[in-house]
């Protein structure tokens, strides 16, 4: 049996080799979460074992996406179990730790330590944890990135967020605390038509990719505005984990991501 100094060494490895992906978006509602949830699966399925930390306050929405929603994850000592998902992507949340109705109250420090809590969960095996951050570019974002130190970020936008000025927010948010930005991910960048599949484009087509070059970022890729990423979404079925053209999309992405 190893004694206890073996133990220490081997634990402190293990967390430094344990690597933070980041993923943020300039305001809410561009589906930052679904790209999350998405992403995590993909690298799951690209052979990467993966945890998630949903540190969403305004709206911790992993725990549906991932289908596991009502569950506690349990403690030992003082450390969190990360609950288990179907994907095969562990989970701990936000959600887990607070009431709804306190969430927005929040202020960086309190936001920043139960964060930490999140982040120093008995994640195993997991050598990669995706980070599912709250929208926006104020002080509790960069209060957790500070801390925290991602080893990247990925932007999420969609099209029309890129030609105003939120997604820029978020990438500087970044620079300021010298984290590389992994690249750009443009969703809901064009409509897939629930019954042909024909993707059109009514607000152009190649906009974020010019943007993210005039950036000096990488262009991830770009995921269609789909209904049927939605119901998927909202069934705790994320399009990632099947066969369908979504799941290409993602994998794709997260080959980016790990590449
Ligand atoms: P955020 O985390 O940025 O607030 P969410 O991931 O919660 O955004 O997405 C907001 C809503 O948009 C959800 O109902 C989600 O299912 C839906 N959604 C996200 N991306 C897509 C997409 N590509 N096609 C269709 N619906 C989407």
């Amino acid at each position: 049996l190893p004694g206890v100094a073996e133990v220490r060494v081997l634990m402190t490895s293990e967390r430094r080799t344990r690597r933070l992906v980041a993923v943020a978006s300039g305001k809410g509602g561009v589906g930052k979460s679904t790209v999350s949830a998405n992403l995590a699966i993909a690298l799951s399925r690209a052979g990467r074992k993966v945890g998630m930390v949903d540190a969403d306050i305004y709206g911790p929405s992993q725990p549906r996406l991932l289908g596991v929603e009502g569950v506690r994850p349990k403690a030992r000592e003082k450390t969190l179990i990360p609950v288990e998902t179907k994907f095969g992507v562990p989970l701990l949340s936000m959600g887990g730790l607070i009431a709804p109705d306190q969430a927005i109250a929040w202020r960086g420090p309190m936001a920043g330590g139960a964060l930490g809590q999140l982040v120093d969960g008995d994640w195993g095996a997991c050598e990669l944890l995706v980070l599912d951050l709250p929208p926006g570019t104020g002080d509790v974002q960069l209060t957790m990135i500070q801390k925290h130190k991602p080893a990247g970020a990925v932007i999420v936008s969609t099209p029309q967020d890129l030609a105003l000025i939120d997604a820029r927010r978020a990438i500087d948010l970044f620079a300021k605390a010298n984290i590389p930005i992994i690249g750009l991910v443009e969703n809901m960048a064009g409509y897939a038509c629930p019954h042909c599949g024909e993707v059109s484009d009514p607000f152009g087509r190649g906009g974020a990719e010019a943007a993210a070059a005039e950036l000096g970022i990488p262009f991830l890729g770009r995921i269609p505005l789909e209904l049927a990423i939605r119901e998927a979404s909202d069934a705790g079925e994320p399009p990632a984990a099947g066969n369908g053209p979504g799941a290409a999309s993602f994998a794709e992405i997260a080959g980016k991501v790990d590449g």
